[in-house]
């Protein structure tokens, strides 16, 4: 039977990322993925010169571990910025418009999209008193800090829109733990963002969004031909036995079945796969992470020609609030936020249905998908013809949605897990779903496991990559 040091059961951008980090400090690392490829969700196809995201479409950074990550990996000569000029802003539906939604305070005032009162009640977000309840909604989170309307305006569409998850049910804690933060250190959103800010113009770090050429699956394919990290595509993890040394991994192959000793084992499947694999180790574990609800997603791209849209599409897109009543999430503009996503004179834009909003809509199927994409669309971006390309992609397990006491969910996972040492749980069901928050967060387990594991150095790389970072994920 083979070894290895550490097993990855999740070739995904959690295993990949937490694999890179351990190969840069000398382990020897194998990494199971289950599927033909590796990527997970991550997928960027291409389609009559399209250049389409089936899953994540941007990285909105500000994070020192991803800057890093880029640099080492070389990827830093392949990142397309936002295209600042062309997708300057980002819009709000409101009142059946699409409003600019301002990024500074000052624009924030004058906007249109807050009443008077509104826009008061933001101002008196200081004196605020501090919330204790730890089971906090989202909704009642945003309602407390900054009113009603900038739940109901701003947030819901972004919770909705960017997390498929729903505010009334999703965690405060959990989902905008940025933002819970800030109100805990701080007393206040507005204090912490001031705070923060002036903090920031010492730091070199500042938010970067970004893609690569060829799209995010450029970091997928750089990621996995890391040296020292064995990627087996086909390997599905089937059972896990514990053994003196560690663990005794069998997977099911296309070649039958293969098993591995290895030190230590990372599960970095969707939390079902994981709860299915620790049946056997620990059944309130198992069910514990069975509990986690994933909303479905489906994305659908569409290729146009320019001139048959009336809308100038200068921003990134707009996300639609519930009160709305469309049945669409949210609206990106492809091809304005980079360049290379569509053929010339021609756009690309992807909308994003369903979440814990409207499951029901990946029921449907494609002509209805597309039927109700265009209705949405067609009044807000006049748009005058049919497509020239569509491609649709359904999630039916699209992302997981941090609702109900989930910090406490996490706690018992964690206390669990300290029961069954040398193995460990990374993927998108703690500690954010973004590419980014994915990054940070397999880092810091990397840096536990390197703390815990000695280096037996067996892969040497020259130009180790070893960054002394903050050991706060958030
Ligand atoms: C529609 C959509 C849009 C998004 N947009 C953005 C965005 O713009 N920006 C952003 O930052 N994020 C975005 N995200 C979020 C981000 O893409 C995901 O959270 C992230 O890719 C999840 O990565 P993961 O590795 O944790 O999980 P996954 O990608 O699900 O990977 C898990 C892997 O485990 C494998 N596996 C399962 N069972 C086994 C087994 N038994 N053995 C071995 N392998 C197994 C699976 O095949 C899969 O490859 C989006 C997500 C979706 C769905």
């Amino acid at each position: 039977m083979d070894d290895t040091d550490i097993l990855i059961a999740g070739g995904g951008i959690s295993g990949l990322t937490l694999a890179w980090w351990l190969a840069q400090s000398g382990y020897r690392v194998e990494v199971w993925e289950a599927d033909t490829r590796v990527g997970g969700k991550i997928q960027s196809t291409q389609q009559d010169g399209y250049l389409m995201e089936q899953a994540a479409s941007l990285l909105m950074n500000f994070r020192p571990e991803v800057s890093g990550l880029i640099h080492h990996t070389g990827l830093e000569s392949k990142k397309t910025c936002r295209n600042k000029q062309a997708g300057a802003h980002r819009y709000l539906l409101h009142q059946g418009q699409l409003t600019a939604l301002p990024m500074r305070m000052g624009g924030l005032l004058r906007s249109p999209l807050w009443s008077l009162r509104g826009k008061l009640r933001l101002l008196a977000e200081p004196f605020m008193p501090v919330g204790t309840d730890p089971d906090e909604s989202v909704s009642q989170f945003i309602q407390r800090r900054l009113g009603r309307e900038m739940l109901e305006k701003a947030m819901d569409p972004f919770v909705a829109g960017t997390l498929a998850a729903d505010p009334d049910l999703a965690s405060a804690a959990a989902t905008l733990p940025r933002l819970t933060v800030l109100e805990k250190r701080y007393g206040s959103i507005t204090a912490g963002i001031i705070a923060h800010r002036l903090l920031r113009k010492r730091s070199a770090c500042l938010t970067d969004t970004f893609s690569f050429e060829g799209g995010m699956s450029t970091l997928i394919e750089t990621l996995a031909n890391t040296p020292g990290v064995q990627v087996r595509t086909g390997y599905k993890l089937r059972e896990l036995v514990r053994s003196p040394k560690g663990w005794q991994a069998r997977a099911e192959t296309p070649h039958g079945e293969y098993q591995l000793n290895t030190k230590k084992t990372v599960l970095a499947t969707p939390a079902p796969v994981a709860a299915q694999l620790l049946d056997n180790l620990d059944t309130e574990l198992a069910e514990l992470l069975r509990g986690i609800r994933y909303a479905p997603l489906a994305v659908v791209h569409i290729g146009m020609q320019r001139k048959h849209i009336t809308h100038p599409l200068d921003g990134t897109g707009f996300l639609t609030p519930r009160s709305a009543g469309l049945p669409i999430n949210g609206n990106l503009w492809m091809s304005s936020l980079f360049n290379g996503r569509a053929p010339q004179g021609k756009v690309l834009m992807t909308t994003y249905l369903g979440g814990a909003r409207r499951p029901e809509l990946l029921e449907y199927d494609d002509n209805h998908l597309l039927n109700q994409t265009l209705q949405s669309l067609q009044p807000l971006l006049g748009l005058q013809s049919d497509p020239e390309m569509v491609q649709i992609q359904r999630h039916t397990q699209g992302l997981p949605v941090y609702h109900g006491a989930y910090q406490a969910r996490l706690q018992a996972i964690e206390e669990k897990m300290h029961c069954l040492p040398n193995l460990y749980l990374e993927a998108n069901y703690q500690g954010g779903v973004s590419v980014r928050d994915r990054i940070a967060r397999s880092y810091l387990l990397a840096q536990r496991i390197t703390a815990e594991l000695p280096i037996t150095r067996t892969y040497d790389k020259k130009d180790n990559y070893a960054p002394t970072l903050a050991t706060d994920s958030r």
